[in-house]
């Protein structure tokens, strides 16, 4: 039996509403109400002590991504926007290689279509899947017997321990809407959430197939399925506004349509995406010199360079400058997602990529040299200290809420075990963040992408330190899986 007394901090639960100082008490991984005299003692005092962060849009399934990550107050990371096929065997892989955070995935719509419709082989890795994106073949729309092909894997990864369905129809902005209705059709039947990186909207890009934001909230009245709009920012653009509005139209005819977004304004996508198309750029306002190489910092110098490209690499991450963070009305426009009082703080994070081309590291300090994007290692430090402090849009609980409680509850109904995440109640997995309030800072930058957040001073994963005093323990690996 392991106990340990959180001493003196100021404890907020957004689960029953508690801010104040006090005492939490943790018991082989679980929040108590009562421990021994000769409990560890953790001092918390002049910190915050809540949740961890849930991330319920984390690419980040490796030792070195999670690690960036628990810097960042995050205690679970799942991929839940794409997923991994399949999926017992990513979550075996994990298991057997240790993780610092829980982890869990969602069942992959596009590694399933892969299959059905390019004869490719699934592996329970993102470079698999973010090769898959560019593949015209995978793009294209199934025949009938090709669709219910792909919907009866789906329906077994289900069984196999998914969180749900991940369903990034955005890169496959061509394919019919009867790739999209039918899967949300499975998630209804099922009750299970669909996590959906959506087409264009329709004012950005005339052309496309059906508009983005409709096509999810039409399919959420339909079938009746929990919908999450993933990074409704980096999706909307400029017509961030306009996404927001129809999500709400929705929520107020009695769908069950939630969204996510991260505060930065540059995204980050594997370069042979459809929507990285030289001529589909115009529909975000971008040029080719908007993309840059993670890897190389290769800045795009025209058309032709970015074709070259995308042929040779087309799964190579890049980073898209979408809204400029320097512009005060982009920045406005940026933060205006963070006061809807429905939005998910959510990172997409994805894993660092290092000098030598590997995607993971046990070494800490990181390797030198890794290339990722800035949000991997500051989403959540930085909604902090933008939201909380410098600009006081958020007090704390509601940061918790917004970081820790909601996302946990998306996954409620199907994963009985989220129940016990998001909040600090007797009875909660000891996932906590112990952090300065008036520290607390993300230090990613494009330029150092890997720079760890400051000012998460503890750390405990099912009430295991994984950072004390601020360091990294580098033998903790207490994360598990969460699944159904
Ligand atoms: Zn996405």
């Amino acid at each position: 039996m392991t106990e340990m007394v959180l001493r003196g901090g100021r404890v907020i639960d957004p689960g029953t509403g508690t801010d104040a100082v006090r005492d939490l008490l943790v018991r082989d991984g679980s929040i108590v109400d009562r421990v021994g005299g000769d409990a560890a003692v953790l001092d918390a005092t002049g910190l915050i002590v809540g949740p961890g962060f849930v991330d319920v849009h984390s690419h980040v399934n490796t030792i070195a991504g999670q690690r960036l990550q628990a810097f960042d107050g995050v205690t679970t990371a799942l991929d839940l926007e794409v997923g991994l096929m399949p999926v017992a065997a990513a979550l075996a892989r994990a298991a057997a290689e240790g993780r610092p955070l829980n982890y869990g995935f969602s069942a992959s719509w596009t590694a399933a279509r892969g299959l059905v419709l390019a004869g490719i082989e699934p592996a329970p890795d993102l470079g698999s899947v973010l090769a898959l994106l560019g593949d015209q073949r995978w793009q294209a729309s199934s025949t009938a017997a090709q669709r219910s092909r792909w919907l009866h894997l789906l329906s077994g990864e289900l069984a196999d321990g998914a969180l749900g369905i991940g369903v990034p129809i955005g890169y496959a902005p061509r394919a019919a809407p009867s790739e999209f209705l039918p899967v949300a059709r499975l998630a209804g039947a099922a009750d299970v959430p669909l996590f959906a990186h959506v087409r264009n909207l329709v004012e950005a890009d005339p052309d496309v197939t059906v508009d983005g934001a409709a096509e999810l909230t039409t399919a959420a009245a339909e079938t009746g399925a929990a919908m999450h709009y993933c990074h409704v920012n980096s999706t909307s653009g400029r017509h961030l506004e306009r996404a927001l509005r129809t999500i709400d139209a929705a929520i107020a005819e009695g769908s069950r349509v939630t969204h996510e977004a991260y505060p930065y304004g540059t995204g980050s996508t594997a370069v042979g995406a459809a929507f990285l198309a030289p001529e589909r750029l115009h529909v975000w306002g971008l040029e080719p010199r908007s993309i840059v190489l993670l890897r190389s910092g290769e800045r795009i110098a025209d058309a032709a360079r970015l074709r070259e490209v995308r042929a040779a690499t087309p799964g190579a991450l890049c980073l898209i400058e979408i809204l400029d963070e320097a512009n005060p009305a982009d920045r406005a426009l940026l933060e205006a997602t963070f006061t809807h009082p429905g939005t998910i703080v959510a990172s997409d994070a994805l894993p660092v990529t290092f000098d030598d081309g590997t995607t993971d590291s046990r070494q800490w300090p990181l390797p030198a040299g890794g290339a990722t994007h800035p949000r991997t290692a500051g989403t959540f430090t930085k909604a902090l200290r933008r939201f909380v402090r410098e600009t006081g849009i958020w007090d704390w609980p509601e940061a918790f809420r917004r970081c820790s409680f909601l996302p946990a509850r998306l996954l409620d109904t199907h994963a009985p075990a989220a129940r016990r995440k998001g909040h600090l109640g007797v009875g909660a997995d000891a996932d906590i963040v112990v952090l300065d309030p008036d520290q607390v800072t993300d230090r990613a930058t494009v330029l150092a992408p890997t720079a760890p957040a400051h000012g998460v001073r503890h750390l405990l994963v099912n009430g295991e330190p994984v950072i004390r005093d601020g360091e990294l323990l580098p033998d903790a690996y207490p994360g598990r899986a969460l699944r159904p």
